[in-house]
């Protein structure tokens, strides 16, 4: 029998409400700097005219009004999205979010943006994306509970294994997950475990699951660094953001030999050219919550941590902060996305003409969302897989779509951005074409 004991833990102690990540909140316009990535790979890939109206177009956007009995007695109506941006190619594939700047642009750019991810690693689902609006930080766990519910029942006609399945995303969490599964199942009059990704390990989750986005990271950057005649072993590398992504990329690139010369978080960065203890740094975010005065270097700003001359930057905490405005002082040689959207389209332009090679965020941190794949695969054969076997499937599925990204930028002369939209757009039209549009 399996050791949960860690797991139970970490389900009961886990605070629903995360640190902001993936913030696109507030930016001018997502769907906008989304799109014009988009138009550009569809220009080169001389796209049909009608394909092109329907990827450009989401599927199905659905508000819900969400009442809400809170602890006072009083009753608050909440306002929740969710949106299938494509499903040409299975499921719609895409967390849920609680935030006060959640709105319907916003939801819909990540919808899009998941539909390139999971088409870039090749799995067969489309993207969406959900949100409620509200301040999970002024609501209680009780609050919390009744609003995931009801938000889970205004939208249960798309939920569903083979229509839409949901993950965690910011500020929602497994707990929340475990909840939306319930009510689901409540509905469906039996266990659907598929329904939801992200759960805990004990009611159906993955094995490995945890760690997949940064173990991504490791593998592509490996394959970057092998592809331009570099070593992992003794490369230099500076990552910002110290959370999920950051420090498990940190801990794996370290124990492949690399050389992990600075971190940071919200509290500022540290620096140390001998390589920062990566495992005293976890034990020291564990203990204390942030980085803040840990001991293993010198204090550095997320700034300066963005210009060191490195290997390999990896950026995995927010989106825009490599920009028009400091991507001519960055000095990697190679740029792993951990997180959504780090570099600006401006910035792209000018780190191409400084031949710095970027590994793009859809195809960098896909590792989360294909060991959700692989939850949903054993959810449904209900037979569960060992952390080596997820391991090894999920080094399969990063090394091959990092060699079909690499080979179509090639054909065509493009960046690895680029290159990575034309594969997911030729992949998505190409169903559209088999299928047929009804239309
Ligand atoms: P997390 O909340 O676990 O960690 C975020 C880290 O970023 C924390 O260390 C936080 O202190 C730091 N941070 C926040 N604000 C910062 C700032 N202003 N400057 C520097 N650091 C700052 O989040 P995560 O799950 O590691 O996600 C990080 C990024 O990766 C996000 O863009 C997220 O969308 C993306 N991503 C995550 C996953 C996943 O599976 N967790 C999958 C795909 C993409």
């Amino acid at each position: 029998m399996p050791d949960f004991s860690m797991a139970t833990e970490l389900f009961l102690n886990t605070p629903i409400v995360g640190p902001d990540k993936d913030r696109f909140l507030n930016e001018a316009n997502p769907f906008e700097s989304m799109m014009s990535r988009f138009d550009r790979a569809a220009q080169l890939l001389d796209l049909d005219p009608g394909i092109y109206q329907v990827l450009r177009h989401p599927e199905k956007q659905i508000t819900v009004s969400v009442p809400v009995m809170m602890d006072s007695g009083e009753v608050r109506v909440f306002t929740g999205h969710r949106v299938l941006y494509n499903t040409s190619r299975g499921p719609a594939k895409g967390g849920i979010r609680f935030d006060m700047n959640v709105n319907l642009d916003e939801v819909t750019a990540l919808a899009a943006w998941m539909t390139w991810k999971c088409a870039v690693v090749n799995l067969p689902f489309g993207g969406a994306k959900g949100g409620v609006v509200c301040d999970p930080l002024q609501m209680s766990v009780g609050e919390l509970e009744r609003l995931t519910r009801r938000y889970t029942a205004g939208i249960i006609s798309v939920l569903g294994p083979d229509s839409d399945v949901p993950a965690p995303d910011v500020n929602t969490n497994e707990r929340v997950m475990a909840w939306i599964m319930d009510t689901y199942s409540m509905h469906a009059r039996h266990t659907v475990t598929s329904v939801v990704t992200g759960k805990p390990v004990e009611m159906g989750g993955s094995l490995g699951r945890r760690e997949a986005t940064g173990r991504g990271c490791t593998i592509v950057t490996r394959q970057a660094l092998e592809h331009l005649g570099m070593n992992v072993v003794g490369a230099t590398v500076a990552v910002q953001g110290f959370g999920n992504v950051g420090s498990v990329a940190a801990e794996l690139l370290q124990r492949e030999g690399a050389r992990v010369v600075a971190i940071s978080d919200r509290t500022g960065g540290v620096y140390n050219r001998d390589g920062v203890d990566i495992e005293g740094a976890i034990a020291w975010v564990r203990a204390h919550k942030t980085l803040e005065g840990f001991p293993g270097g010198e204090v550095l700003t997320n700034e300066d941590l963005l210009e060191l001359e490195v290997d390999v930057l990896l950026p995995a905490a927010l989106e825009n902060v490599i920009t028009s405005k400091n991507a001519g002082r960055v000095r990697a040689k190679v740029i792993c996305e951990g997180a959504n959207g780090p570099t600006t389209a401006a910035a792209d332009e000018i780190l191409d003409s400084n031949g710095i090679f970027v590994i793009p965020d859809i195809l960098a941190n896909a590792g989360g969302v294909t060991v959700s794949y692989f939850e949903w695969v054993q959810d449904r054969g209900g037979y569960f897989w060992s952390e080596d076997t997820v391991n090894e499937r999920l080094r399969d599925i990063m090394t091959r779509s990092f060699q079909d990204v690499l080979a179509l930028s090639r054909q065509h002369r493009v960046n690895m951005r680029t290159a990575a939209y034309m594969l997911s757009i030729t992949r998505v039209a190409a169903v559209h074409r088999l299928r047929g549009i009804y239309a």
